[in-house]
C-alpha cells in the first residue's frame, strides 16, 4: 500500500488507520487505511486520480448512516465531502430550486426548504445522512423519495475522471436504488420543489418525526432498515412472522420495537451484526421462500 505522502499536495484532514466506528451510525467498524476530508472541491478529481495511479482502493462516505464496515476495516481511502461540498442555496430569489453540495446534511436542507416555504422534502424529515448518501440510496419514507424531487446531479466518474451533469430521467431512480449513480462520486445536486406554506411544512415535519420516534429504536446504534422491502410485502413483517424479534448474536439483536432494525448495546462488533443479518435472511427464506436483500451497504466483508 502506498504511503501517506501521495496525498500531501491536497489540503484537508487526512488520517491514517481511522476507526470507522467513529464515522458510522452503527458505531462499528475497524480502521480505514486513509480517511480523507479534503477542503477543496477542485481537488476531488486529482485525489481519485492519485488513488488510481497508486492502486489505492477508494470508497465514498457520507454520515455513515447506511453502512456497516467490517471489524477489520477498509484497506484503502475513505473519502468524505463534508469539508468541501456541504453548502446549499436557493438558486434565485423566487426560484423553487435548491442547489446542494453532496456533503450537506439532508435534514438541514429539509429545514431550509421549510423556511423558504418549498414542499417536497418534508416526508424525508429525520432520515439521517447527507445529500450524497441519500441520492445514492434514493432514500425515502412515507411514500416519498429524494429521487422524486431531483432535477440534476453533478458527478465525477472515477474511471474516466470526467465531471458530468446527470438529469433525473436518465438516473432511473428506483426503490432504494439509483443505477446511474452507482460507483460515481456525487458532488452536488439541484432539488426542484413546489411552493407551499412554512407552517404547513413544519406541521408535517413534526408529525413525521413523532411517527419515527414511536416506531423506531432511535436510542440505540443502527443503520435504520437493514433489508429492502420485498415486492408486495414488508421486510419487518416477514422478520417478525419468522420469529426473529429479539434474536441475538453477541451484543446485537433484532429490535423488539421494529423487526427490520438490528441494534446493539455499544459493546457489539460488526461480526455480531453481520451474523445476525445472515441468520435473519436464512430464517425468512426458510419460512416464506422470500430472499431478503440488504439495504445496508456492507464494506470490507
Ligand atoms: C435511525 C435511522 C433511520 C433511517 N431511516 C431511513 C429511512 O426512513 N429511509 C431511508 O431511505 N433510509 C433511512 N436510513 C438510512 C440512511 O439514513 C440513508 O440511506 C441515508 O441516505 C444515508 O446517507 P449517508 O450520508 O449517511 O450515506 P452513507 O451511509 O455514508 O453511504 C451510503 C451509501 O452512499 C454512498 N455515498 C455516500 N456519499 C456519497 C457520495 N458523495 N457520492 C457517491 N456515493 C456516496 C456510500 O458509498 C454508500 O454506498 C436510516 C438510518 C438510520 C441510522
Amino acid at each position: 500500500m502506498a504511503d501517506l505522502h501521495i496525498f500531501k499536495d491536497f489540503e484537508g484532514t487526512l488520517i491514517e488507520y481511522e476507526p470507522m466506528a467513529k464515522h458510522t451510525y452503527y458505531r462499528l467498524g475497524g480502521p480505514a487505511r486513509y480517511f480523507f476530508k479534503p477542503l477543496r472541491q477542485e481537488d476531488l478529481q486529482k485525489i481519485i486520480e492519485r488513488c488510481l495511479n497508486n492502486n489505492v482502493e477508494f470508497i465514498f462516505l457520507g454520515k455513515g448512516a447506511n453502512v456497516l464496515f467490517s471489524d477489520k476495516g477498509f484497506d484503502g481511502l475513505v473519502l468524505n465531502l463534508e469539508d468541501c461540498c456541504s453548502g446549499f442555496e436557493r438558486k434565485g430569489e423566487k426560484s423553487t430550486d435548491i442547489h446542494c453540495g453532496a456533503g450537506a446534511v439532508l435534514f438541514k436542507i429539509v429545514l431550509e426548504a421549510e423556511k423558504l416555504g418549498l414542499a417536497g422534502l418534508e416526508m424525508l424529515s429525520g432520515i439521517p445522512g447527507t445529500v450524497g448518501g441519500a441520492l445514492r440510496m434514493n432514500a425515502g419514507a412515507f411514500g416519498a423519495e429524494i429521487g422524486d424531487v431531483v432535477n440534476s446531479v453533478d458527478v465525477l466518474d472515477p474511471i474516466t475522471l470526467k465531471a458530468m451533469r446527470l438529469f433525473k430521467n436518465s438516473i432511473d431512480f428506483g426503490y432504494r436504488s439509483a443505477p446511474l449513480l452507482e460507483n460515481k462520486l456525487i458532488v452536488s445536486a439541484t432539488i426542484r420543489l413546489q411552493p407551499s406554506e412554512p407552517a404547513l411544512l413544519g406541521r408535517k415535519r413534526r408529525e413525521i418525526l413523532e411517527a419515527r420516534k414511536a416506531k423506531q429504536p432511535l436510542d440505540l446504534p443502527s443503520c435504520g432498515s437493514v433489508f429492502k422491502r420485498p415486492v408486495g410485502d414488508y421486510a419487518g413483517r416477514l422478520i417478525e412472522a419468522a420469529g426473529c424479534k429479539g434474536l441475538k448474536s453477541g451484543h446485537a439483536w433484532v429490535s423488539e420495537k421494529h423487526a427490520n432494525f438490528i441494534v446493539h448495546d455499544g459493546k457489539g462488533t460488526s461480526k455480531d451484526v453481520f451474523d445476525l443479518i445472515a441468520q435473519v435472511k436464512h430464517r425468512v427464506e426458510t419460512a416464506f421462500g422470500v430472499v431478503l436483500e440488504p439495504e445496508v451497504q456492507l464494506i470490507g466483508f
